[in-house]
């Protein structure tokens, strides 16, 4: 007797293709600076890294509202180098906050450091007025500096029972759990999920004809 007559869900969803480097970075973390560490993910077996170019990394910050420049501006110099840096910085941070060991925070307070923001007021039709924090822009860390914040926040005030890493032994996604039951397993349901099930139908299905045998 068969496992199941349902079909087995479709290993090869077009809306989530595996990574490679024409497709973008992925936004699936439910937390930016886990979103960034995100921006390298393995394609296949190779770590393919979504940020090749200063151009990667501005439009990147332009898709989660990080950046701090100016909507026709062009990107810094060096901004892919200082970001890449930052990445691995808050990457090593996670992975040893996770671990239970104690990190290192110096390279994150030192992209903080980078500084130059101040705040404008600025009036609302109603009357009265709304603060805005300014960030500077002048240079690759300077325009860095938002993300910086969004890591430190992270940090602060995340529960890292809850940042975790996709179950699949083949995915190298970070994400934060905010399901209502805390148990969420996947980078994405249609990607790593839907791979997990079809390789639980495969099993079952197996198991069935070595019974049936
Ligand atoms: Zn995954």
């Amino acid at each position: 007797m068969p496992a199941s007559n349902t079909a087995p869900p479709n290993p090869a969803n077009p809306a989530n293709p595996a990574a490679t480097p024409e497709s973008g970075p992925r936004l699936l973390a439910d937390h930016v600076a886990l979103d960034l560490l995100n921006t390298i993910e393995r394609a296949d077996t190779t770590p393919h890294d979504h940020w090749q170019t200063d151009a990667d990394v501005l439009a990147w910050l332009k898709q989660v509202a990080l950046w701090p420049g100016d909507d026709r501006a062009a990107p810094p110099k060096g901004l892919a180098t200082a970001a890449r840096a930052l990445r691995e910085a808050v990457r090593l941070i996670v992975a040893r906050r996770k671990a239970g060991a104690k990190p290192d925070l110096a390279p994150l307070n030192d992209a903080l450091a980078a500084g130059g923001s101040h705040l404008a007021v600025h009036p609302l039709p109603e009357g009265g007025v709304r603060i805005a924090r300014i960030h500077a822009a002048a240079n690759a860390a300077q325009c860095l500096v938002p993300l910086a914040e969004a890591a430190a926040d992270l940090l602060a005030h995340g529960d890292f029972r809850r940042v975790r890493q996709c179950e699949s032994d083949e995915c190298t996604l970070w994400f934060y759990d905010r399901t209502k039951s805390h148990r969420r397993r996947w980078c994405s349901m249609a990607l790593c999920g839907n791979r997990h099930k079809v390789a639980a139908f495969r099993k079952r299905e197996a198991a069935a004809d070595e019974g049936a045998a």
